[in-house]
């Protein structure tokens, strides 16, 4: 199966994509993820996203389109995948028709603005795999130790209250039309975002089991 997450920053996308990747054994593909690890590894890719990501900016199409192109051809998403945070734009959404890959369903977590703003303050990532948990929602084993590696749990530069309003407004003009791009080609599905992570799993697996 192949599906594509739709939502804010903060919706929790990524924690669903995590829940059902594992469920349907097939990866998550974030172009987040992708990103970060190569600002870590100071690649030249990364060194170009920085600025971008540190504003609440998209990274221009070009190089998210080059990103899921290399990643898509691995071996791994042979038998389906999961994107998260990817397309963003229409351009990336063409691009990837372009590719000749039918997506199954696309699946957007609507969660209003304010609870995002709440909900992003509180969020903590794995400064070394990634991991994403919630001070309220998804705590750790032990506080401020990531479950998965070990790592160090902090803030997101990009989750700093400001970052979140910027990285909002982009979402409604640049992803939200996306909503409409794939209502029309048959394959929205929307869920409710709710408070406890486990009722919006409930709502997504039921929808992609239909
Ligand atoms: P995320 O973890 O998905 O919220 O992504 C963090 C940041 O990476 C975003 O705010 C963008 O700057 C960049 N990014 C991730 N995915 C994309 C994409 N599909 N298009 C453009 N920029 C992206």
């Amino acid at each position: 199966m192949k599906i594509i997450f739709l939502g804010a920053p903060g919706a929790g996308k990524g924690t669903q994509a995590e829940i059902v990747s594992e469920r349907l054994s097939i990866p998550t593909v974030s172009t987040g993820n992708i990103i970060r690890a190569a600002l870590k590894d100071g690649t030249p890719m990364g060194l170009k996203a920085r600025a971008y990501i540190e504003a609440g900016e998209l990274v221009p199409d070009d190089v998210v389109i080059g990103i899921i192109q290399e990643r898509l051809a691995e071996d791994d998403c042979k038998n389906g995948f999961i994107l998260d945070g990817f397309p963003r734009t229409i351009p990336q959404a063409e691009a990837l028709d372009a590719m000749g890959i039918v997506i199954d369903k696309v699946i957007d977590i609507e969660v209003p603005d304010e609870t995002i703003a709440r909900r992003l303050s509180g969020r903590r990532v794995c400064k070394n795999c990634g991991n994403s948990y919630h001070i309220d929602y998804k705590k750790p084993s032990v506080e401020g130790v990531c479950d998965a590696c070990g790592g160090e749990l902090i803030l997101r530069s990009d989750d700093a209250p400001e970052t979140v309003l910027e990285r909002l407004a982009v979402y409604h003009e640049k992803t939200e039309p996306l909503k409409a791009y794939y209502e029309k080609q048959g394959k929205l599905f929307i869920v409710e975002g709710q408070e406890q992570v486990e009722d919006t799993t409930a709502l997504t697996l039921k929808l992609l089991e239909e």
